[in-house]
């Protein structure tokens, strides 16, 4: 049964696992979330060592067919926008390596004519000798569309449902194939069956009240380990970020709620990574990456060419949807829109340099293929 399936269910949260999940969610007293840490940080060191993976994510496309009220890159915000092409895309990805990068996250809008299969394949094949773990996070796709991706060497998918509320769903994905609820929830499913051995899934906190939240994606990784078991399975709990578009979040997500939420996770499922990227201050990154984080980005840019400036001489603007040229004024340098403005702006150099101050031992390389060369 497919998750989408399951997900109509109205027992779907009442399984032991998903019950204890939503007591961990109750408020709770600070010495009781206290002492609820000091599991959560033992299980991490347990299963992930005392180690944080770092990745970077590079933009490939700000493009997109979709209207998302909540992203500067929904097709009715007018921002500049350029595809790489893979000749760019490989020069940013060189960038990253020289950073020392290893595991990089290729990102892009949903625009079947520009981001395409073939396109991916491509830009893939052209990186996975120098990048070991390749992962996408892009539109949704067919299984058979994603093969080809696979045997150019992607490793891992990362598909946010948003929310896993149908009503705010509908409310806030007025355009574009993204309306489909129930395509995108069953895309891990797609994406394993394609031969993807990384999953990652998260929900985009904000939209609606967040303990719902958590306990519909906690259920979606309950699924998804029972369904895709061969596969790494990771989370993300992005919380909204001003960008283009000036949406506000409709529902609080406090730094406590999102402490409660790593905890629950961890406890619960200790196998499960659990990503932070750079939405989040460097501050509240230190303390979070002791709890039961495992993975994290550093020295992110969120727009297409923002390590190079690549793809700057081929933007254009769009205008409800139409491509417009974009002419720069005399010493004007302009660069394509970001998605969301970044909070921690460490450099990858300081975030490891800190980690190693927390004790932590930064991993820039996949300890996946790193372990199976050595057996
Ligand atoms: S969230 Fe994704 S699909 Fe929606 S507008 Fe942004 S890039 Fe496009």
């Amino acid at each position: 049964m497919s998750f989408s399936q399951q997900f109509r269910d109205p027992a779907l949260t009442q399984s032991r696992i998903l019950r204890r999940f939503a007591d961990l969610l109750a408020p709770k007293a600070g010495p009781e979330l206290e002492t609820l840490a000091q599991r959560a940080e033992l299980l991490t060191r347990q299963f992930f060592g005392k180690t944080m993976r770092l990745f970077a994510p590079l933009y490939l496309s700000n493009e997109c067919v979709n209207i998302c009220k909540y992203c500067g890159f929904s097709r009715d915000n007018p921002i500049l926008r350029v595809t790489l092409t893979p000749e760019q895309v490989e020069a940013e990805a060189r960038h990253l390596a020289h950073e020392g990068f290893r595991n990089v996250l290729l990102v892009a809008g949903e625009h079947p004519k520009f981001v395409s299969s073939d396109y991916l394949a491509q830009v893939t094949a052209r990186l996975a000798g120098f990048i070991p773990a390749l992962s996408l996070e892009v539109g949704p796709m067919e299984t058979a569309e994603y093969e080809p991706i696979v045997r150019a060497g992607a490793e891992g998918l990362v598909v946010y449902q948003e929310t896993y509320n149908r009503t705010a769903y509908a409310e806030l994905h007025t355009a574009g194939p993204k309306r489909d609820f129930d395509w995108r929830l069953d895309c891990p499913e797609r994406a394993y069956a394609a031969g993807f051995k990384r999953l990652g899934i998260g929900a985009l906190f904000g939209l609606a009240p967040w303990q719902e939240e958590a306990l519909h994606l906690a259920a979606h990784v309950d699924h998804l380990l029972r369904h895709c078991w061969k596969a790494s399975l990771t989370v993300s709990l992005p919380r909204l970020r001003p960008a283009a578009g000036s949406f506000e979040p409709r529902f609080a997500f406090d730094d406590r709620a999102l402490v409660q939420v790593i905890l629950a996770l961890r406890l619960c499922f200790p196998q499960v990574g659990i990503v932070l990227s750079t939405r989040e201050p460097a501050v509240l990154r230190d303390r979070l990456a002791r709890l039961g984080v495992t993975m994290m980005s550093a020295g992110s840019h969120t727009e297409p060419g923002g390590y190079t400036g690549a793809g700057a001489d081929a933007l254009h603007l769009t205008q409800r949807g139409k491509a417009q040229p974009v002419i720069a004024s005399e010493g004007e340098h302009l660069s394509a829109t970001e998605q969301f403005a970044i909070s921690d702006e460490r450099s990858a150099a300081e975030v490891s340099a800190r980690l190693r101050e927390l004790g932590l031992e930064p991993v820039w390389k996949d300890w996946d293929a790193a372990l199976a060369g050595a057996a």
